[in-house]
């Protein structure tokens, strides 16, 4: 059985075509992918709405995360935390945006500093966006 087979069977989620297909896609790139990138990457093989809901299960079984970078569209990057969820992700690690070659990287091992609010503020979500030069790129 594939990787991505598997990943899906541990995630509490059916094995189907289209999550398949987009698994692969997901597998096959360290950079996050918006929707347009995805839709575009698939060359028409899925419809919009497959695609659309199929980013949606795997975001809430804690396959991928939502990762901002400033850009008009949210994009979205594999979980490499095992503890990620429908509850709960655990990627608080910084993103990295590449000014040359447009691509956003999850850099793993730059975890987000904590940051102290006044009283009375909770945390949901939390995104911390660089942008600058990627290390293929200078
Ligand atoms: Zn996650
Ligand atoms: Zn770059
Ligand atoms: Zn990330």
């Amino acid at each position: 059985m594939s990787d991505v087979k598997t990943l899906l069977k541990k995630r509490g989620l059916k094995v189907t075509p289209a999550r398949t297909t987009i698994l692969e896609v997901f597998n096959g790139k360290n950079y996050a992918l918006s929707f347009k990138d995805l839709n575009k990457e698939l060359g028409g093989a899925l419809d919009k709405v497959t695609i659309y809901r199929t980013l949606k299960s795997f975001e809430e079984s804690g396959i991928i995360h939502e990762v901002m970078d400033g850009s008009p569209q949210v994009k979205y990057a594999l979980c490499h935390h095992e503890g990620c969820s429908s509850e709960v992700h655990y990627d608080a690690h910084v993103h990295f945006k590449c000014e040359r070659c447009n691509r956003t990287y999850c850099l793993e091992s730059t975890q987000i500093p904590t940051i102290v609010l006044p009283q009375g503020y909770f945390v949901s979500k939390q995104f911390v966006s660089l942008q600058g030069m990627c290390k293929n790129c200078h």
